[in-house]
């Protein structure tokens, strides 16, 4: 049924880069005759899930949402991929992106922008719109995205699905085409909290094949999720973090948060408001710290050792057979980045931006700490607006970035956040997200309290 809706709306939607049909079919199939032989499956053996393209999956095509991977089949699944297979999930195909999850709009794409299904002018959220696209769509009930700066929290927000960040380490980053490798974390995309839990399970835990992968027990977000759904959240107090307003917020989006604050507080939470002042250097610090370690990772894209080549005519160097091949296959995004990055981490200027930039990352982890002394959990809008035009803001970087503003914290910090749906705007009748960040490892927290608001 799902590859059918596939077949019916992505040709408008653009959701998906790679539609897997055959494996697909195949894995529900091995579903199908487990349960037929009475052998034990998971909660979600069978369940259709959508893969973010910046995850290995073994032949399978992993774009990045780049020309440079254009043709790439990997030769091993991630662990996330692996994961999911072992658990009986259907892998429908892979989703479109922002190149190398470089973007909030998806229109950074090589291969087209996805849609928003909410108004298909309009973006879908980036950079991973096409997962959260595809749930709106309900060409999937499940899906997978990677968040280093809100990429699946600002997606669920302006598609009005939901969207988790797990603490970083909390899901491997093994077969995760690296971005910005102390930021990147994948994590579960639903319509439901419940179902985003019942994922989150599935992906999580400890994998000796990522050296920042948190040897803990897994949060136990399932019952969290269970319990919140009794809507009573007495004895939880809830911060509004006092930064995140004002100048650049709708006032469409405003209201809407107002409204789930006030029912919070009907739900039982106590409510304060929690001044975090280094949050206001979020934005910068991340636009030095992420395209830094993007100029780094994205060095192993030379033109010899995976993906596309150009210019080899067996009379230029492979200095120059590098330099065509990254000139002709990266974006203007992607190149952006790797300037930016490159000129931050040079002699001379490393301690003016870089150096700069990870004293603020400490400033920001302390401001949550002093934070979470006071309160379970806090709260803000996902994102200052809801969904842009397509077009809008492909000319002005700054303003893209902006749509990160109160996603960005959480990354630098490693803590975890997720953005649940908080309704429509009463301005534009779009979709909004609210989002709820708790301490790390304390991902259940931020998974009771949305289940109750749900
Ligand atoms: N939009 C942010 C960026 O462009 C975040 C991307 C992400 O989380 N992958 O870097």
């Amino acid at each position: 049924a799902h590859l059918d809706r596939i077949g019916e709306v992505d040709g408008a939607v653009h959701a998906f880069l790679h539609v897997d049909t055959e494996g697909a079919l195949a894995a529900a199939k091995r579903v199908d005759d487990d349960i037929a032989a009475g052998k034990p499956v998971g909660p979600l053996a069978g369940v259709p899930l959508a893969l973010k393209d910046v995850f290995t999956t073994e032949g399978v095509p992993t774009t990045c949402g780049s020309a440079m991977l254009a043709t790439w089949k990997p030769p091993y699944d991630a662990t996330v991929t692996r994961r999911l297979k072992e658990a009986g999930i259907v892998i429908l195909g892979k989703t479109n992106m922002d190149e190398f999850a470089m973007g909030s709009s998806t229109e950074n794409s090589a291969f087209g922008p996805t849609r928003n299904p909410w108004d298909l002018d309009r973006i879908p959220g980036g950079s991973g719109g096409g997962s959260s696209a595809s749930l709106a769509a309900f060409e999937a009930p499940l899906a997978i995205g990677t968040d280093t700066g809100g990429s699946i929290r600002q997606p669920g927000s302006v598609t009005g699905t939901v969207g988790v960040k797990p603490t970083y380490g909390g899901v491997s980053r093994y077969g995760l085409v690296a971005f910005s490798s102390s930021l990147d974390q994948g994590g579960p995309c639903a319509r439901t909290v419940l179902d985003a839990a019942l994922l989150h399970e599935v992906i999580a835990g400890y994998d000796p094949m990522d050296s920042t992968s948190i040897d803990a027990p897994v949060p136990p977000v399932v019952a969290a999720a269970r319990e919140g759904a009794n809507g009573d959240l007495s004895g939880v107090t809830v911060g509004v973090v006092t930064q995140f307003s004002g100048e650049g917020y709708q006032a469409g989006v405003l209201r809407s948060f107002e409204a789930a604050v006030a029912q919070l507080k009907q739900l039982g939470a106590e409510v304060v408001e929690i001044s975090c002042p280094s949050f206001d250097y979020a934005l910068p610090a991340y636009y030095l710290i992420a395209p830094s370690e993007a100029s780094s990772n994205l060095a192993r894209f030379d033109a010899m050792r995976y993906g596309a080549r150009h210019g080899d005519d067996d009379t230029r160097s492979a200095e120059e057979v590098m330099a065509i091949t990254r000139d002709q296959c990266f974006g203007a995004e992607v190149k952006r980045r790797i300037m930016i990055g490159t000129y931050a981490l040079s002699s001379g200027y490393y301690d003016a931006y870089y150096g700069s930039a990870q004293k603020v990352r400490t400033l920001i982890t302390r401001d949550f700490q002093q934070a979470f002394e006071k309160v379970d959990v806090l709260v803000s809008p996902t994102t200052p607006t809801t969904a842009f035009k397509i077009g809008e803001r492909a000319d002005d970087p700054i303003a893209m970035y902006k749509a990160d503003l109160c996603t960005i914290p959480a990354n630098l910090a490693g803590t975890p956040a997720m953005s649940v749906p908080s309704g429509l705007s009463d301005e534009d009748g779009l979709p909004v997200g609210l989002q709820i960040m708790a301490p790390a490892l304390q991902d259940h927290r931020m998974y009771r309290v949305a289940a109750a608001y749900e």
